[in-house]
């Protein structure tokens, strides 16, 4: 399954904000910076009632990372290049990382597209390079008044994703069940996909230990409702906890969602017999 489809979420329109979000996610990707490690991970508690996601804010010590994009390169061959010698095995041939071949063939040409177009120069040196380049030049034009607001959220989004791809590809999200949705009031749902019914937990909650500014999301997958950042969480979280305060065993039978009665999704007539994606 496919992670839950989070629209990206902007917390600045303002283009001064924009542009350092830009300049930030550049840094990240193309120079060694300084990074938050969160040392206190939310973690599953013994039996919490709302899904025992701890809520607390992390933890955060200081370290210096490599460009993420070095990173990435890196991956690709690990026992090639630098020495790990903290890792054992290092005589051993490490495989060979096919996603993360893939995932820079596809960032460092979306890289040498947007140098080229900015400069109108032919893209030599490291991505790295060609990104600081780019950043370079992409904020000239900003002071000199050629870059409309719409192309700093393009171009935001476009720096940050290759951003999270590349911080999940080290540190996938992880994903935790609510016990309970407050905002529809069931506990599961049922979809009916290829004749065959599948029961879900209602509210799923994904977090990233790779990037602990990266805001955790929890998201209701029959109401579609959504809580972002630990401090939407924490009212979720208040909110399930309220509804066992009022009745301890509210939660022990599960409370199902009725398939909706939709014909366009469940009946796929012309789906029959081919495999599922
Ligand atoms: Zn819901």
């Amino acid at each position: 399954m496919t992670a839950a489809p989070t629209q990206p979420h902007l917390g600045a329109t303002d283009p001064e904000r924009l542009l350092a979000g830009i300049r930030g996610n550049v840094y990240r990707l193309a120079l060694t910076t300084r990074v938050e490690i969160d040392r206190d991970p939310p973690a599953r508690t013994s039996r919490g009632p709302a899904g025992a996601l701890r809520l607390t804010k992390p933890i955060k010590a200081a370290a210096y990372a490599p460009p993420l994009l070095t990173q990435l390169r890196d991956a690709i061959r690990p026992n090639q290049g630098r020495t790990d010698s903290g890792r054992g095995g290092g005589a051993q041939s490490l495989p060979y990382d096919d996603t993360a071949s893939a995932l820079l063939a596809t960032i460092e040409g979306e890289i040498a597209g947007m140098y080229r177009s900015a400069l109108e120069l032919e893209p030599l040196g490291t991505s790295e390079q060609l990104l600081l380049e780019w950043l370079r030049e992409f904020e000239f034009a900003y002071r000199a008044g050629d870059v409309v607001d719409a192309q700093l959220t393009n171009y935001l989004l476009r720096i940050r994703g290759w951003r999270f791809t590349i911080e999940d590809h080290f540190t996938p999200p992880r994903k935790q069940e609510f016990a309970h949705c407050p905002a529809c009031g069931y506990t599961h749902y049922e979809t009916f996909t290829h004749g065959e019914i599948t029961r879900q937990r209602c509210v799923t909650v994904t977090y990233y230990p790779g990037n602990t500014r990266r805001p955790p999301v929890a998201e209701c997958g029959h109401c579609a409702a959504r809580w972002t950042g630990v401090d939407e969480l924490a009212a979720l979280a208040a909110a399930v906890d309220s509804i066992l305060a009022d009745d301890a065993h509210a939660l022990d039978e599960p409370i199902i969602a009725p398939i909706p009665d939709d014909p366009a999704s469940t009946d796929e007539p012309d789906t029959e017999g081919r495999p599922t994606p």
